[in-house]
């Protein structure tokens, strides 16, 4: 199977070509290429890529296709097809994804995850559901108490086994499995593969079609990644400074975690001499629309955006993403910098982390299985020291191996406990070099910045 292919290639519908043209995508991902053609054949697909890699849509367009090609006869609308997460906030970006992909096509889509209230959940249900995503622990009870029935599924997808496994939900994944129909496709997709990930796959896969983007290609592998340890007051001032070289930054997307942070930093950015916009949720589509085509025309050489707002936004020749607010769910971390480094092309990914984001940090260096770079800066650095390895750990609960939360809490978010707190005791900055000037390193020249001082600890 060729990698590179176009969308038309992959004999999409004409409804599902239109919805993926108008996120802006113009080439499948490599496994996009891979897993779609299997899938639309109906084949058991074990698919081994991480997020950010475009795995979603390589399930999503395929299950769309085949469902609508028989949609049902009306009446009582049994669900067709299950996508067990492990989160919530996957969930929900599936969700996203299967209502983006699926928006010319009658279908019916729910999402249920635990820590809501199950009634609305119960409600969606009840009018008939073609496509429903969930992580394990809500499903099992609303299967306990009657609102699922999955006797008609015909595709099951497992997505992020992994992670599923890893969080403890192995028991409720067997549960789950057990009420499913023997015929059906089953799609099962995993970053990685060790032994209990591959004796699960062999249970509950049929004759597999393997298809795997190695992970030197994936989004966090080819972006070249930076953090500096900085005060929430400093960002400003740090941003500002790093963003005077237009030279080796030619065009910045910059991220907040919030609308109203969207706009106040494009405001200050262009109060001191860089031209900024701001595109998020609250923005008519007029003005989203304006701004964008500034950006790719590269006459705003500064956006701002919120994490929805950037939603399938794909820029040619987006040298650097900034960070400026960390977010708190890894992976989109993983899909912010994926806006950079695209098609081979080098990027740059900076990162702001001041003492409160710590811990989000630390999940994001665990998700990418890798540490970030610290850039030590003399004018901006926070006034903490950089964590040592475990310490935020320990400030926070663990991860929960072993089924720590147990089922109700299939649909939990993660959140930081604080891990800069814990380091208030220790003084500050003591011992640690202290470079002349920040840096960040032009995508062409690699990086210009004086070499990490340390990095953080290592995630396997
Ligand atoms: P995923 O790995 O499914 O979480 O997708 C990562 C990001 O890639 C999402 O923001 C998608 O909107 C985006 N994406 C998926 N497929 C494509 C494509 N063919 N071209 C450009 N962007 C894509």
């Amino acid at each position: 199977m060729r990698d590179f292919m176009t969308f038309d290639e992959l004999q999409l519908t004409d409804s599902l070509l239109k919805a993926v043209k108008a996120e802006g995508y113009t080439t499948p991902t490599p496994i996009q290429a891979k897993a779609i053609p299997h899938a639309l054949a109906g084949k058991d697909v074990l698919g081994v890529a991480q997020t950010g890699t475009g795995k979603t849509a390589a399930f999503a367009l395929p299950i769309l296709q085949r469902l609508s090609a028989k949609a049902p006869a009306g009446g009582a609308r049994p669900v067709r097809c299950l996508v067990l997460t492990p989160t919530r906030e996957l969930a929900s970006q599936v969700s996203d994804s299967f209502v983006t992909y699926g928006k010319n096509l009658p279908l019916r889509h729910a999402v249920v995850f635990g820590g809501v209230g199950q009634n609305p959940q119960v409600q969606a249900l009840r009018q008939g559901v073609d496509i429903l995503v969930a992580t394990p622990g809500r499903l099992l009870d609303l299967i306990d108490q009657g609102f699922v029935t999955l006797r008609a599924l015909e595709v099951f997808v497992l997505d992020e086994a992994d992670r599923m496994l890893d969080m403890g939900f192995i028991h409720d994944v067997r549960r789950v499995i057990k009420v499913l129909p023997q015929v059906r496709q089953t799609l099962f997709f995993s970053a990685t593969l060790p032994p209990d990930i591959m004796d699960l796959a062999r249970n509950i896969l049929k004759d597999p079609v393997r298809v795997e983007v190695s992970p030197a290609s994936s989004t966090a592998e080819t972006v070249s990644q930076q953090v500096y340890f900085v005060e929430r007051e400093e960002k400003r001032a740090l941003l500002t400074h790093l963003l005077q070289d237009a030279k080796t930054i030619p065009r910045a997307l910059v991220f907040t975690r919030t609308k109203h942070g969207a706009n106040r930093v494009a405001k200050q950015l262009t109060a001191a001499g860089v031209r900024a916009d701001a595109i998020h949720g609250n923005k008519s589509q007029n003005a989203r629309e304006r701004a964008l085509d500034e950006f790719r025309a590269g006459t705003l050489r500064v956006l701002v955006a919120t994490d929805i707002a950037a939603r399938g936004i794909d820029i040619d020749g987006l040298s650097h993403v900034f960070n400026y607010d960390l977010p708190n769910v890894p992976e989109q971390y993983v899909h912010r910098i994926g806006r950079t480094g695209r098609a081979g092309a080098s990027g740059q990914a900076v990162s702001f982390c001041d003492s409160e984001e710590r811990a989000y940090l630390r999940d994001i260096e665990r998700t990418i299985r890798r540490s970030v770079p610290v850039v030590a800066d003399a004018a901006f650095r926070s006034q903490l020291p950089p964590p040592l390895p475990g310490d935020v750990e320990e400030s926070r609960p663990p991860m929960n191996r072993g089924g720590g939360q147990g089922r109700s809490s299939g649909g939990q978010s993660r959140q930081a406990s604080g891990g800069g707190n814990g380091q208030a005791q220790r003084s500050g900055g003591q011992g640690r070099s202290q470079q002349p000037r920040p840096a960040v390193a032009s995508p062409a020249a690699g990086p210009s910045s004086p070499p990490p001082r340390r990095t953080m600890s290592k995630w396997g």
